[in-house]
């Protein structure tokens, strides 16, 4: 299944991603994850976005385009992938239907996770990632089962994401606002677009994705 996960930012993508991967094993291509890692390793490429990350504006969609086509041909993906934070313009939206296109191939199942942006500020500053193996946890509302304990790998070492800072998030809410409905508009006039309320728990959440991967099977 060719799929993409969207949602403003503290939605639950990553969280959700995390579940979905594990279940139907397909790779997790998160945009978010690509630069962030581009930046550790100080190539180019995350040079370029270290500037635009950390304001919380979007990197040009030019560069990041190219890293999902390059990454879309990966054979790895031949039998589905779940695209996260991709696309996030209408430009973006288009190019990777171009993509699709010169692969033969289209995109089977987006899924909205719809929230009310007053609940993402909360979200975002008290989000913690497993330093170990990237899983994501909620310092109130998803703390690892074990008090400072990864559930998947067992590391005690966490980190807070720079631009999770209060003052960032504020100006990526916004900027992630107005270039989302455009891309939820594009997306629903092909047919393939599934909404799910974000603010439930988490596990009735993906109860609801695995209802919406049943129903495009
Ligand atoms: P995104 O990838 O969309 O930016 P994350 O999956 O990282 O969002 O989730 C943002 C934060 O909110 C994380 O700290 C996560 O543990 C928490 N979270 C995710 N889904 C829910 C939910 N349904 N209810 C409460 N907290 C959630
Ligand atoms: P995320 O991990 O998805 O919250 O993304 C973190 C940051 O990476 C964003 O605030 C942007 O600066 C950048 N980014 C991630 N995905 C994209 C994208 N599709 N287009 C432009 N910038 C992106």
């Amino acid at each position: 299944m060719n799929t993409i996960i969207m949602g403003l930012p503290g939605a639950g993508k990553g969280t959700q991603a995390e579940q979905i991967v594990a279940t139907y094993h397909i790779p997790h291509i998160s945009t978010g994850d690509m630069f962030r890692a581009a930046m550790k390793n100080k190539t180019d490429l995350g040079l370029k976005a270290k500037e635009y990350m950390d304001n919380g504006e979007l990197v040009p969609d030019e560069v990041t385009n190219g890293i999902v086509k390059d990454r879309l041909a990966q054979p790895d993906t031949k039998n589905g992938f779940l695209l996260d934070g991709y696309p996030r313009t209408l430009n973006q939206a288009k190019a990777l239907e171009e993509t699709m296109k010169e692969f033969g191939r289209s995109i089977d199942l987006v899924i909205n996770i719809d929230v009310d942006p007053a609940i993402l500020m909360d979200r975002l500053t008290g989000r913690i990632i497993c330093s170990k193996c990237g899983a994501t946890y909620h310092k109130l509302f998803n703390p690892p089962k074990e008090k400072g304990v990864c559930d998947r790998c067992g590391s005690t070492e966490f980190y807070q994401r720079d631009d999770d800072k209060p003052e960032t998030v504020k100006n990526r809410i916004e900027v992630n606002t107005t270039q989302s409905a455009p891309i939820i508009e594009f997306y629903k006039n092909k047919g393939v677009l599934k909404t799910v309320n974000g603010a439930e728990d988490i596990d009735k959440v993906f109860g609801k994705i695995q209802d919406f991967f049943e129903e495009t099977k």
